[in-house]
């Protein structure tokens, strides 16, 4: 399924069936929580597009990729597990006027914070980055259930600081939410003179708004399994 940016008319909350809760269709949170922004989508040269593992779609309130598309123009979400016969994978592998890569820190992959990007090759195709938004461990079955989207040249960063997100715990430092590894992406994208990012504190604003709820919300319901230990804190 394809899931591009809705139209971007303002607030895009819509009320459901009395006796549900009204959830607010754009990014699936109540809609007293709507985090949908108040400006148009940013636009950025570069194609982001997220390879969703099902169980990351789920996720709904705490979903970083969603917000992360919401905030882009030129981005959209591919929900699935097995993307090499994916319809609109194939349509955006296989055009002649895109340059697409998969953000992935392969032995092989271009190092954006070295300045190594292939500048050349994109000879005005436009670039189209795949970023694959799971845990790290779901990542594992995307790639094995996709075993083409390896052959894409890859491109990596090294995130400039670790992640800023102290609820779902990452495995390691330099492990980023999926919105803060495109905001990492995009500076590394500018700096390699690709891109331009327009407006810097926008995705990490969002990011952050969505965080310092989860966090009023743990502090206000603890989690059992955390009695008696220190509280998390922010990276
Ligand atoms: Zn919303």
């Amino acid at each position: 399924m394809n899931t591009s940016n809705p139209p971007s008319e303002s607030g895009g909350c819509t009320d459901n069936e009395p006796g549900y809760r009204q959830v607010c269709w754009r990014c699936r949170r109540p809609i007293a929580l709507c985090l949908c922004p108040e400006k148009p989508p940013m636009e950025t040269a570069t194609r982001i597009v997220l390879l969703m593992h099902p169980m990351e779609w789920k996720r709904e309130k705490c979903n970083t990729g969603r917000l992360t598309t919401l905030n882009l123009a030129n981005s959209e979400i591919l929900p699935g597990l097995a993307f090499d016969d994916n319809p609109r994978y194939r349509e955006l592998t296989r055009d002649p006027t895109k340059y697409c890569m998969l953000l992935y820190p392969g032995p092989a992959a271009y190092d954006l914070s070295a300045g190594a990007f292939p500048v050349a090759k994109l000879e005005n195709r436009q670039l189209v980055v795949f970023l694959i938004d799971s845990t790290w461990a779901c990542a594992k079955s995307i790639l094995r259930a996709s075993p083409a989207l390896l052959d894409l040249p890859c491109v990596k960063f090294t995130p400039k600081v670790a992640s800023r997100y102290v609820i779902k715990r990452q495995p390691k430092a330099e492990y980023l939410s999926t919105i803060e590894a495109v905001h990492e992406l995009l500076l590394a994208l500018e700096g390699a003179g690709v891109d331009t990012y327009p407006d810097k504190e926008r995705l990490l604003a969002s990011f952050y708004a969505m965080r310092d709820y989860q966090i009023e919300c743990l502090e206000s319901k603890p989690n059992p399994r955390w009695i008696g230990k220190p509280p998390p804190t922010q990276s």
